[in-house]
């Protein structure tokens, strides 16, 4: 009798954690701020940034995957899927067999591109009963078999990606989905510092001072936070999608032209090589090896050493920052941060890859992942309740007490 009676205390237990678990689910804002080298923050004075490792965690550095390129890595994290599944392969959507190529704020609204078979966050999210919103952030333009995002807001071409008035409105915008409209996920992505370290490099003042700009806009941020009523309900996450490095120039490296060794017309048939840390070539046949499983992805993909700007045919010298190098080198490293009720505070992790930071963010918004390539034992540590997810701890408990009902009669 007393075990029957522990037992429905048990159960009644349970009840009340799944009732509780449905209301108890916080919202989570994602933020990226593209081409945030990992180190950016070292040489610039950044209160709100220093704070957010007292009020939340910090990993020491955060590895994107190859390829380290804008829309490849954003789409990485929004899916937990290495490239050569999601296969979102490049900025530019590009056919290899006509020869067509897409400049990459035209492919920000073209499902052709983005929906290959795999779903990022917010479908997935909105199947289990959410609402999701993408303002700004690569992918969230597109429709996933047919289903688009709850609210899209796209960047069009010629956006100036440093209008701080415009920061600070736009987190005003995604505060009133979160505060007014009952938003559970927003991913918001900013341009900066990835413009200003491609057009002056990355040891240039005007990125010190783009850093300045991203620290106000965090302290704004958090303000924000409080005066919605957020503070208890909100969590974040703020990173980026790849490093930058500084491109050399003679007379620091001796130019080599390709097509000064190789005839390129003749060995192949598609190319993207323009200037830049890596670039593609599909190799007339015959003449191929195989790289990966991507069928996007020519057979031949080029990676130069740190500094070094790949072209073919001509010399470009476009940017005096890039990246697109392997993912090995720290230039390449970006960062993580992330603070809210479900995190814990003053935690500095080991660096980890950004795949993971996909079933992180299922867990926070307690849903079922789709099939994904990260995990979650990676991430946990992090988390205040890091013992897996909260109904089925519920269900193991109620299931151990069953067994011990079983066994004592
Ligand atoms: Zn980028």
């Amino acid at each position: 009798m007393l075990q029957q009676l522990v037992l429905l205390s048990a159960a009644a237990c349970v009840a009340a954690k799944t009732l509780s678990n449905s209301i108890d689910r916080n919202k989570l804002l994602l933020i990226s701020f593209d081409g945030f080298r990992w180190d950016y923050d070292q040489d610039v004075d950044t209160p709100n940034l220093d704070q957010l490792v007292v009020d939340g965690v910090k990993a020491k550095y955060l590895t994107p995957p190859m390829l380290t390129m804008t829309s490849p890595s954003h789409f990485t994290t929004i899916t937990g899927r290495w490239v050569e599944d999601h296969e979102v392969v490049h900025n530019m959507m590009y056919d290899t067999e006509t020869n067509l190529k897409v400049p990459h704020k035209t492919t920000l609204t073209k499902s052709e591109w983005w929906d290959n078979g795999t779903l990022p966050l917010w479908i997935t999210a909105q199947d289990q009963g959410l609402k999701t919103a993408s303002f700004f952030f690569p992918g969230g333009g597109a429709n996933y078999s047919g289903q688009a995002v709850n609210r899209v807001v796209v960047q069009n071409s010629g956006h100036p990606d440093d209008n701080e008035t415009e920061w600070i409105q736009n987190i005003d915008k995604v505060m009133s989905w979160f505060s007014e409209e009952d938003f559970d996920f927003v991913a918001l992505y900013y341009g900066e510092p990835d413009n200003v370290g491609h057009a002056k490099g990355p040891n240039h003042p005007d990125r010190k001072k783009i850093i300045q700009q991203i620290d106000r806009t965090i302290g704004y941020l958090r303000r924000a936070i409080q005066q919605h009523g957020l503070t208890n309900s909100l969590n974040v996450i703020i990173t980026s999608d790849h490093g930058m490095t500084t491109i050399k120039k003679r007379p620091m490296v001796d130019e080599i032209i390709l097509n000064k060794y190789l005839n390129l017309i003749t060995l192949n048939s598609f190319e993207i090589l323009d200037y830049g840390g890596f670039g593609i070539l599909k190799p007339r046949p015959g003449k191929d090896f195989h790289l990966g499983k991507s069928q996007r992805l020519p057979p031949i993909v080029v990676i130069a050493d740190l500094g070094f700007n790949l072209n073919s045919r001509f010399i470009v010298y476009v940017n005096k920052g890039d990246h697109g190098f392997h993912n090995g080198e720290m230039d390449m490293k970006t960062i993580f941060r992330a603070f809210g009720p479900d995190f814990k505070k003053n935690l500095l992790t080991e660096a980890f890859d950004s795949i993971h930071i996909y079933p992180l963010m299922c867990r926070l918004l307690q849903i079922q992942p789709a099939p994904h390539n990260g995990s979650l034992a990676v991430t946990q540590e992090m988390l205040i309740n890091n013992s897996g997810s909260r109904s089925s701890v519920g269900v193991s408990g109620f299931l151990l007490l069953l067994l011990v009902f079983t066994m004592v009669y």
